[in-house]
């Protein structure tokens, strides 16, 4: 069948909007979707800038919400005509997904970063040339899908397709990483690193799991406002030089790493709390890392690393401070989400009103793409949502 869809090309900033041809009947434990919505993930944009090894021209997109349309076999429990939130890929079967740690699927780089089916074909082509079409088990930048059902969650008719969207990854993995990972709680002291949607979804998460204190720290001003009138009760802004020069300060001497990794502001109420007793990186900058890890924890407390570095990112820890101090430091997938049990936790926050996803959320027509990713990488927009058609 023909869609439309979005085409990531090598070397193209820009994306193609255009018509290929899908392979409309769902394989085992596939279900075909019309897409509803779209959110846009800095993930989708490190595939089509290459610093994942996603193989282009491919049909991005990893956060989709639909109404399946067809199922293959092996999909008890779900039907046609229902809407549905498409997580990430993974297989369903081995011992990680049996284990309800689908983040850690024995095939998730093939499933996701690969955009491949298990036996590497692609439900999508354009000229008798495949494109990679199953990326995250989804590539839903496009108005028809080929899904992976192992990670699909059914939502409630009643339920605005667009704010539900980053459920699929951004938000599930903010808030998990700080409910499932980090487990803070009352008379915790917790800090956030980066206030994106993962970031400003940690401290949705916080406030929700009652902590006394929590520190939000991002390079942009209003970022840090959003993120106060969201729940956090303190926020730093850090220099702007950890964005342009993070990784210099990683790779330069032991005295801009003293100077406080242009943190010195969160290091001054972290300090004042008595230190942290856990923490979120969403930045993936090793000298924030490295500074929260050494200065603003407190011994026994733990950082989590839920952002993607750049690829040659190193960290660098003095082995008897890590010893003597008890700290842990972990990173997580997805905040370690099982996507079946914690999307239906968090729609039942958005139900309560303590998940205002309109807050971080903007709708874009699918064809403003482009738009869309330029005002989420300037900053201007938290989490934008691409929409297929008025609901
Ligand atoms: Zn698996
Ligand atoms: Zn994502």
């Amino acid at each position: 069948m023909r869609i439309r869809a979005a085409i990531a090309r090598r070397g193209q900033n820009r994306f193609a909007i255009e018509d290929c041809v899908m392979d409309p009947v769902p394989r085992r434990r596939e279900a075909r979707l019309r897409m509803l919505a779209c959110g846009l993930c800095h993930t989708d944009l490190a595939a089509r800038d290459q610093h994942l090894r996603t193989p282009l021209p491919a049909v991005l997109g990893h956060e989709g919400v639909g109404v399946i349309e067809a199922l293959g076999p092996e999909t008890e429990g779900l039907r046609v005509g229902q809407r549905v939130l498409a997580s990430f890929g993974a297989c369903g079967e081995c011992p990680s997904c049996a284990s309800s740690a689908p983040a850690y699927c024995r095939h998730l780089a093939r499933l996701c970063l690969l955009g491949q089916r298990l036996d590497g074909s692609s439900p999508l082509s354009q000229d008798g040339a495949p494109l990679t079409g199953h990326f995250f088990g989804q590539s839903s930048f496009a108005t028809h899908a080929i899904v992976a059902t192992a990670n699909l969650v059914p939502l409630g008719e009643d339920l605005p397709a667009a704010l539900m969207a980053p459920l699929a990854c951004g938000v599930q993995t903010g808030m998990s990483a700080m409910v499932n990972v980090l487990r803070a709680g009352p008379g915790d002291a917790v800090a956030i690193f980066g206030c994106g949607g993962v970031g400003l979804a940690a401290v949705i998460a916080a406030r929700i799991a009652g902590c006394e204190r929590i520190l939000a720290v991002d390079l942009h001003e209003e970022r840090l406002a959003l993120a106060r009138s969201l729940g956090a009760t303190a926020v730093a802004r850090a220099r702007r030089d950890i964005d342009a020069g993070g990784h210099a300060i990683a790779r330069g001497s032991a005295d801009s790493r003293d100077a406080g990794a242009g943190i010195d502001a969160a290091l001054s109420i972290a300090t004042d709390w008595g230190g942290l007793t856990h923490a979120l990186d969403t930045t993936g900058q090793p000298a924030v890392i490295e500074t929260a890890f050494l200065k603003l924890l407190r011994p026994r407390g733990t950082l989590v690393c839920a952002g993607v570095g750049k690829p040659d990112a190193v960290l660098t820890l003095p082995h008897n401070l890590v010893m003597l101090s008890g700290k842990t430091l972990r990173g997580t997938i997805e905040g370690d989400a099982d996507p079946r049990t914690f999307v239906p936790r968090m729609v039942g926050w958005y139900r309560e009103g303590r998940l205002p996803l309109e807050r971080i959320v903007r709708t874009y027509p699918f064809e403003a793409i482009d738009e869309a990713v330029a005002d989420m990488v300037s900053g201007r927009v938290v989490k934008p949502v691409l929409v297929f058609e008025q609901e």
